[in-house]
């Protein structure tokens, strides 16, 4: 809480120099990684096409972390994210999800292997160019003392009210952008979510990065955020984080990543036919009693 404190009153002084900062607001949602990953990151590449599919390809990757050469976070990880579908990526804590997302952001170069954007290397993307098309939202996103509407607006440079307004609609957060004095220090954990759901959608991204980003959500807010998600983003290439069931049955293809490497794969009705990993996920979701109530308790709401 206080480094997130200390960070935000930072950036509200530095918000003068809005373009400059943004990459760092961005990559402040996971602060410590930011920090970690600043030297590894490659150099910059000049390709910045008109229009971008968003079709996505890791082939054959092995990653390590700078920090821990000897240990490979993934391995041999080949995956496909496709446009206008919704990939779920599912796994153990430490499985390696969250740095699937960092090769994506371009925050590190796998050792081994190609990542792919419309079958061009990524490396060779601009920089710049990836922050506008891929739009990553975290399960802890860092919101500034504003009014929720600034706080959605920040995703665009000169977003007007209407641009604000749909935004808030897809996300299912426009039914407190309204309320007067809503800061965003104030909201709960689920508003929250939303709120930086729609912050990442207003941006209009050709690919969305949802790590964990609605597990403060209840189901039924989940399924209305997914469904506009289809509807409003119909060619956005969605990856979707999570540890719930009630996401994986909104996706289109279901990857499970297990201790770095692709344990199982393959559309839903595929994956219940078999008797492995979704199988499994599904009894233990079935077993466990879960609660995906909102945090209310510092809701104002
Ligand atoms: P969770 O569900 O808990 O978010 P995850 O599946 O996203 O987990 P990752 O965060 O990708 O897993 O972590 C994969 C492995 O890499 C873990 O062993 C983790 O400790 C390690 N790791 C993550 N970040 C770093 C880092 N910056 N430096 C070194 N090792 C790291």
């Amino acid at each position: 809480v206080l480094y997130e404190l200390q960070f935000t009153s930072a950036v509200e002084v530095l918000m003068s120099y809005w373009p400059h900062v943004k990459k760092a607001v961005g990559a402040s949602e996971k602060i410590f990684e930011y920090v970690d990953r600043t030297p590894d990151t490659p150099p910059d590449g000049s390709l910045a096409p008109k229009t971008l599919k968003g079709h996505v390809q890791f082939k054959n990757i092995t990653f390590a972390y700078p920090k821990r050469p000897d240990t490979n976070v993934l391995k041999n990880v080949s995956i496909e994210l496709k446009p206008g579908q919704i990939t779920a990526l599912v796994g153990p804590s430490g499985s390696g999800k969250s740095t699937i997302v960092s090769l994506l952001e371009r925050f590190y170069q796998p050792q081994n292997g190609k990542i792919l954007l419309d079958q061009k290397p990524l490396v060779e993307y601009k920089d710049q160019y990836l922050h506008e098309k891929i739009s990553v939202v975290s399960q802890e996103p860092v919101l500034f003392a504003r009014s929720v509407r600034e706080n959605i607006k920040y995703g665009k440079e000169n977003a007007s009210d209407e641009e604000m307004r749909a935004a808030a609609k897809q996300a299912n957060a426009d039914d407190f952008i309204n309320n007067a004095g809503e800061k965003g220090g104030q909201v709960s954990g689920g508003q929250k979510q939303r709120i930086a759901i729609a912050r990442a959608l207003i941006q209009k991204p050709q690919i969305l990065v949802l790590d964990d980003a609605t597990s403060s959500l209840d189901t039924e807010s989940e399924h209305r955020v997914l469904h506009a998600l289809r509807k409003e983003l119909k060619n956005c290439t969605v990856l979707l984080i999570t540890h719930r069931l009630s996401g994986v049955e909104n996706a289109d293809h279901i990857i499970f990543l297990r201790d770095g490497e692709v344990a199982e794969e393959g559309k839903r009705e595929q994956l219940e036919a078999k008797n492995g990993f979704y199988a499994e996920f599904v009894k233990q979701q079935n077993t466990s009693i879960h609660r995906n109530t909102e945090d209310v308790t510092n809701s104002s709401q």
